[in-house]
């Protein structure tokens, strides 16, 4: 749980003068972008920035519905237009994109003066860059912005290229992009290859570039080796900040005690089922299967991956969303009556993953899942669904080499012999063998990326110096 600081206390415990600076961070309201911003928060906040996460009152209610509990990070909460049941009470994905930027700029804007209004000094707004109407509003306001990406690097640089009309996808053959290897259509974010079933999305993913040159500072969430030749790219047109992997300090460096988790679960957590399953199996015997907070799988998908789970022979956890639960073939059930397998409705993935019987993760390759996965230093099976995941996936394939993609097929479903192999590969095969040496050389880069005076921790420290230099100009003036 993240602890929290109510304004009275903020006031009463600072001095009048020589205030910290004070950075708003608004991540877009989905579990996978809240993660890296509030750890993002927590990292500045260690290093003496008053931080104040701005949420939606739908968020705020499920997760921090104490506010008067101890705490560090401030909180506070704005509307969207979906107060109730938040993006999934929405008719669409264009409907709540659309109210969210008409009623959240507006309830943004009346924060930040009420902020004001309060003593605050409010000295940046960080915002997740799929939210670009923010830095409209910070423009407004006169408050220096910082575009916060989610993403990883190679994919932002493909939608960048593609949105400045730098690249066009031949019909066939790869395409070339600063940083990357050459990239096959089929690779590419879906949205960049298959434009059409989400408009909001597309727009979305593009959206992130028209205004981005207003905005003082670009932060990405991934570490310098992991994505080099990109990063030497983006520093050439903007002030990049590469501040990740942001997981909680005690999976990477251990410097911040009490930072376990992420402190916010949009699902039920069945965490003790979890352990005391994964306590019982032998070291890296278990495959964990999960797909994120949002994916929607077929139950011609489900029923293929409980017989691939089947035919690989081990033990298997997979988180199945409670929404997702009817689609789960019959079979399974057998499985978890004999012990090899169990499905959960949401875990702590983190733990899972460090947990020493994991030795294998079939991931949507989700980029937080993709972090997580390489510093914790677990070989993946990659069964991208959509987005950004297809272009990670051939990043943990090909680039990292700490995974292997499983092929679908022409109705884009992932056969069970297909899956079957890969996971055998992995756990029994020689290729795992050189898979995980891989996976262990990333996840020890990862945590010197994010320890004192690694490349990570210097440019958030870079950005903190930044931040107060402006600050003490300001007062001089
Ligand atoms: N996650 C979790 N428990 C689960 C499944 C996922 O805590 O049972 C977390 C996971 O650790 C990650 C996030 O949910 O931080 C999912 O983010 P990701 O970018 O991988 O995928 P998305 O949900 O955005 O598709």
């Amino acid at each position: 749980m993240i602890t929290l600081l109510s304004h009275k206390q903020t006031m009463e415990q600072q001095p009048k003068t020589n205030k910290p600076p004070h950075v708003l961070l608004f991540p877009f309201p989905a579990q996978g972008h809240i993660n890296p911003i509030i750890q993002f928060a927590k990292r500045l906040l260690s290093k003496g920035v008053k931080t104040t996460l701005v949420t939606t009152i739908y968020i705020f209610n499920i997760n921090f519905p104490n506010k008067n509990n101890t705490t560090s990070i401030e909180i506070e909460a704005i509307t969207d237009g979906f107060d109730e049941g938040g993006y999934m009470s929405a008719d669409s994905p264009e409907s709540y994109l659309d109210t969210f930027k008409e009623v959240g700029s507006k309830s943004l804007a009346d924060l930040i003066k009420k902020l004001e209004s309060e003593g605050n000094n409010i000295d940046a707004l960080i915002y997740d860059s799929f939210i670009a109407w923010a830095s409209d509003v910070a423009m407004e306001l006169g408050i220096d912005s910082g575009a916060f990406f989610t993403q990883a690097c190679g994919v932002n640089t493909i939608y960048y290229h593609v949105h400045k009309g730098l690249i066009s996808l031949p019909p066939d053959g790869p395409v070339s992009v600063p940083g990357l290897p050459p990239v096959e259509r089929w690779e590419t974010p879906s949205f960049v290859h298959d434009i059409g079933p989400y408009p909001g999305w597309s727009h979305t993913v593009f959206n992130q570039f028209t205004n981005i040159d207003q905005a003082r500072w670009v932060f990405t969430n991934s570490f310098y080796l992991l994505e080099k030749e990109v990063i030497e790219w983006m520093r050439k047109m903007w002030n990049l900040k590469v501040i990740g992997p942001t997981l909680p300090s005690m999976y990477l460096d251990k410097r911040l005690e009490d930072d376990k988790d992420y402190g916010i679960n949009l699902f039920e957590v069945k965490h003790n089922e979890c352990m005391n399953w994964l306590n019982d199996k032998p070291e890296k015997s278990v495959v964990y299967v999960a797909f994120g907070s949002a994916a929607e799988l077929q139950p011609e998908e489900m029923e293929e991956i409980t017989w691939g789970l089947i035919d690989s022979d081990v033990n298997f956890l997979w988180v199945v969303r409670a929404q997702e639960e009817g689609k789960l073939p019959k079979d399974v059930t057998d499985v978890i009556k004999r012990g090899k397998g169990l499905v959960v409705a949401w875990c702590r993935q983190m733990d899972v993953l460090a947990h020493e019987s994991t030795g294998c993760f079939v991931t949507h390759c989700g980029f937080n899942s993709t972090l997580e996965a390489i510093c914790l230093g677990v070989p993946v099976v990659a069964m991208p669904q959509w987005t950004d995941q297809i272009t990670n996936a051939k990043m943990l394939d090909e680039i990292w080499g700490i995974g292997v993609r499983v092929k679908a097929d022409e109705k884009g479903i992932v056969r069970r012999g297909n899956l079957a192999s890969c996971i055998k590969k992995i756990m029994k095969d020689k290729t795992g063998v050189v898979i995980q040496n891989n996976a262990a050389k990333w996840s020890e880069l990862a945590k010197l990326a994010v320890d004192k005076g690694g490349s990570s921790d210097k440019d958030i420290n870079e950005f903190i110096y930044e931040l107060k230099h402006t600050m003490t100009h300001k007062r001089d003036v």
